[in-house]
């Protein structure tokens, strides 16, 4: 990480409880988020995190978004304009509708080709504050085989209700560029993730969601490693124990009360 994100970060960490007028007077942002509707300036010093710590974690790399439903308005979502995760600043963060359509942008910002997954799912999920798309490598081969992503241990108890897996080739009726570039296919993709935390796509990566930012992030850690973990079982060979529903269901509520321990670990890298 460059330290001039760092300092961004740790910037923005002190700022956050500031007005946007005290924002504007800081000489590393000088202006509040591109977003229409006032926002929670911790709220967006949250995203820039979560961006931050997915890139450091791996889970994102040049590609991949991670997104957050807007606190005053439920439908509209703030994400980071078309950048590298690792390179968001508050500065970067933009406001949408549920019809990926950017509110109050710069207009020389680009826009996520693919911000309709994250759109879709939040018109279907009232229950859903936070999604990410990413391309974690060690995830894919679940998505192109018939092997199901299950749940190793209890920090990813939450992969047991189910983890489809999205083809769409099936859902565009053909072959396409892979890409979720429009409404119809993020409803889509938003159907086959159903009431799950993680949907696979095919030939292409997954999406996580959660109910806040930092589970978001713990979760999407944790599919990752999750992944890595069950193939280096699948490579023992043999029949593996995943949890059962029950240990699944018993972990969650432990998970639930300590997953902030991990966001606080992860954010204070930024932000000291
Ligand atoms: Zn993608």
């Amino acid at each position: 990480m460059s330290a001039s994100v760092v300092r961004r970060l740790a910037l923005l960490a002190c700022m956050a409880i500031l007005p946007h007028a005290a924002f504007a007077q800081q000489p590393l942002a000088q202006s509040p988020p591109t977003s229409a509707t006032p926002v929670d300036l911790n709220v967006v010093g949250d995203l820039v995190a979560a961006n931050l710590i997915l890139a450091d974690q791996q889970v994102l790399d040049a590609f991949g978004h991670v997104s957050v439903r807007h606190p005053a308005n439920p439908q509209r979502f703030l994400m980071g304009r078309n950048l590298a995760p690792a390179l968001v600043t508050a500065n970067d963060i933009v406001e949408y509708d549920l019809e990926g359509v950017p509110h109050g942008a710069k207009t020389d910002f680009a826009h996520f080709l693919e911000r309709f997954i994250h759109a879709e799912i939040y018109r279907a999920r009232p229950d859903v504050n936070a999604v990410v798309h990413s391309h974690s490598p060690a995830v894919i081969p679940f998505a192109n085989t018939q092997v199901k992503l299950q749940p190793m241990y209890h920090v990813s108890q939450f992969l047991a209700s189910g983890v489809p897996v999205f083809d769409i080739k099936q859902a565009a009726g053909g072959p396409t560029n892979m890409l979720v570039g429009n409404g119809k296919l993020g409803k889509s993709l938003a159907d086959m993730l159903g009431q799950n935390a993680v949907v696979l796509m095919r030939g292409h990566g997954n999406v996580v969601v959660a109910p806040t930012l930092p589970l978001l992030v713990f979760r999407a850690v944790y599919t990752d490693a999750n992944a890595r973990m069950q193939s280096q079982a699948i490579a023992l060979g043999g029949p593996i124990t995943f949890l059962d529903a029950d240990e699944s269901a018993q972990a969650a509520k432990v998970i639930d009360q300590i997953h902030t321990r991990a966001w606080d670990l992860w954010k204070r890298k930024f932000t000291r």
